[in-house]
């Protein structure tokens, strides 16, 4: 079968990979059919590491994936506690916590220092035909649901997580920095929390059209004062809660900028330099509560809920290519060419 393996940084191989064995007690068998390409796989591409881990050995990526169940180990119970049955179609939640430690035990499985993550080095992702994963982090999809808005369950459950980070109250003003499907999947769930009014901003013109389509006022950074047209907006309060969702260079300082005295600052993106680059006094004379989002916790069962009744995830799907144009895709993915929002890869 074939796999898509990232051998270094800028060096996506299409190879063919032994098939997986037989799934063992309380994993499955699954049938990749979908798999979203996130800022985090471009990061990965692009420098051969994400933050401070290194890829030591070729490996295949990917972590917001679907599929089809072909084969059911002993026990196999899914996300919900539930057995899962061949031929279902699947969401899979990539990080596998221990369970048993104090993290885990305290309800917060996303802080398990322990956890594995499929598509985080060393374990294998999704961009293969088939792979072995564990039952209990599949999540079982109703057809009203697509292959790739199923992908995009991961990148939902993200923004909630970011969103619940953000502890948003009726009526609190909310500015969004990056506009990708992170950041437009936030300003949604934001005006779903009741938050207004709702600003955002990004550098890609059509980014800022579809934050526009969603109900905020949106601003290229290129073309204003971002922190002149918001203090203009807000007549200098700044914004109650604001979102980084972009590569977290100098966005983490205009988020601090754009705060107002007293607020709070969520930052979900990942910076290339694993450096956080912040102004001490914007942020200690404004007493600001900064908080930074690691991945998310129980949140599918939400993310689920809401893409079968108010979300429109397809409406983030710009591109659908084959596993053989993994690479094409990635390397248009780094270019931003025009229209990009999420790619799928279709197996
Ligand atoms: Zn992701
Ligand atoms: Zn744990």
């Amino acid at each position: 079968m074939k796999a898509a393996r990232l051998h270094g940084p800028r060096d996506i191989r299409v190879e063919e990979v032994e098939h997986p064995a037989a799934p063992g007690t309380g994993d499955i068998l699954l049938r990749v059919k979908a798999v979203g390409i996130c800022g985090s796989d471009l990061h990965m591409y692009l420098d051969g590491r994400i933050g401070d881990t290194e890829f030591l050995s070729p490996m295949v990526i990917g972590h917001e994936f679907m599929g089809e169940v072909v084969e059911v180990g002993e026990g196999s119970l899914d996300g919900n506690g539930q057995p899962l049955q061949v031929g279902q179609r699947v969401a899979v939640d990539p990080n596998t916590p221990c369970l048993h430690c104090e993290m885990c035990e305290k309800g917060h499985p996303n802080l398990c220092p322990n956890h594995t993550f499929y598509g985080g080095y060393p374990t294998d992702g999704a961009l293969q035909e088939c792979m072995i994963v564990h039952a209990r982090n599949c999540f079982p999809i109703p057809d009203s649901i697509s292959d790739g808005a199923g992908t995009l369950l991961e990148t939902l459950g993200v923004s909630i997580h970011a969103v619940d980070l953000g502890k948003l109250r009726v009526a609190n003003s909310v500015a969004v920095i990056g506009c990708g499907p992170v950041g437009l999947l936030i300003l949604e769930l934001a005006k779903l929390a009741g938050a207004a009014p709702l600003y955002a901003f990004d550098k890609l013109s059509w980014r800022v059209e579809k934050a526009r389509e969603l109900g905020a006022e949106a601003w290229n950074v290129d073309e204003v004062d971002p922190l002149a047209v918001l203090n203009k907006a807000t007549n200098g309060r700044g914004a109650d809660v604001v979102f980084e969702a972009a590569w977290a260079d100098e966005s983490v300082q205009m988020a601090a900028d754009m705060t107002r005295v007293g607020g709070r600052m969520v930052l979900v993106g990942i910076p290339g330099d694993d450096r956080l680059v912040m102004q001490h006094s914007t942020a200690r004379r404004k007493g600001l509560s900064i908080m930074l989002s690691r991945r998310m916790k129980h949140t599918y069962p939400r993310a689920i809920q809401l893409a079968t009744s108010v979300l429109n995830l397809d409406s983030l799907i710009s591109h659908h290519v084959p596993l053989t144009d993994t690479v094409a895709a990635f390397e248009m993915n780094t270019r931003y060419d025009d229209g990009i929002c999420k790619i799928i890869v279709d197996l």
